[in-house]
């Protein structure tokens, strides 16, 4: 997989405002934040989306990031957050390298933090069923 701007920031290469680092994961700040204390946590194995990380540093992101999600809390006093993770260029994605943003929400703030547009459709009982059978089914 092509190097990207968070192989570098992991390295130590191109610096960053660092918050955390174990032995398969690293959170830094956003440079560019939605709110204050907008944290990315990363793997450090260079898989592109989600879909393309191992096992082993999947469980470590989830093992810490509900951590990593009260200590930005904790430090921003935010008064509530989006984890929001992005997967191909379609999806917003800009840097391919797995990564959770960590947005915080202020009371009063209706501006800053994520905004989201959420079309919800309705769901077919029959197509969801044949659906959830075929994904079921796809499950590795
Ligand atoms: P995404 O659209 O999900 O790929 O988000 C990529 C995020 O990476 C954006 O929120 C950028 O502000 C952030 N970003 C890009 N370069 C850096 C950097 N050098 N240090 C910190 N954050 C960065």
């Amino acid at each position: 997989m092509a190097d990207t701007i968070f192989s570098k920031i992991i390295r130590g290469e191109i610096p960053c405002h660092k918050v955390y680092e174990d032995a398969h994961v690293f959170a830094f700040l956003d440079i560019g934040p939605l709110s204050r204390g907008h944290t990315l946590v990363i793997p450090k194995e260079a898989a592109a989306t989600l879909d393309q990380l191992s096992d082993e540093s999947s469980s470590a992101l989830g093992r810490v990031l509900p951590r990593l999600c009260r200590a930005v809390m904790k430090a921003s006093g935010a008064d509530a957050y989006n984890v929001l993770q992005n997967n191909g260029a379609l999806a917003h994605q800009a840097v391919f390298h797995v990564h959770f943003h960590i947005i915080p929400k202020f009371e009063g703030q209706p501006e800053s933090g994520l905004g989201i547009r959420w079309l919800a459709g309705k769901l077919d009982a029959a197509e969801g069923k044949q659906l959830a059978a075929q994904i079921a089914a796809a499950i590795g």
